[in-house]
């Protein structure tokens, strides 16, 4: 089983467990990360909030974690699903938001489920509000 990493959502509490290979595919060129702090979006499957989280094995403030977990199995894929960017068009901040679904999810399936996530309060690290991408 490939490693993957334990996240409680910080909204309901409920445990997510995501392939760590995927979440850390946008951080494996140096000086092409999207953001220097490891942070990434992911949604809560059972909540549906978006928030950020900070990849604790390079992160060095440890409020959120990301322990690597040898996982029993699951089921989900774990999908990039976009790159999220600031509302402030100078900040360089950029956020990769990672969801999971079924295999089995079509791309309708997941779009519709995209419609219902919760969208309050994901900000950059400057403070900065991240809006929901306009093509959603
Ligand atoms: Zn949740
Ligand atoms: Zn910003």
């Amino acid at each position: 089983m490939a490693p993957q990493i334990l996240i409680h959502c910080t909204s309901c509490g409920s445990s997510m467990l995501l392939a760590a290979h995927t979440l850390e595919r946008p951080f494996a060129i140096p000086d092409e990360q999207p953001n220097d702090s490891f942070a990434v979006g992911i949604a809560c499957r059972s909540c549906k909030s978006v928030r950020r989280y900070f990849l604790q094995f390079r992160h060095a403030e440890n409020d959120l974690l990301g322990e690597e977990h040898e996982a029993e199995a699951q089921n989900e894929d774990t999908i990039l699903v976009n790159t999220l960017g600031c509302e402030v068009d100078d900040c360089r901040f950029l956020l990769p938001l990672f969801a999971q679904w079924n295999p089995q999810a079509t791309a309708e399936d997941r779009l519709a489920d995209i419609q219902t996530w919760r969208w309050e309060g994901l900000r950059c690290p400057e403070g900065h509000p991240i809006p929901k991408p306009k093509p959603w």
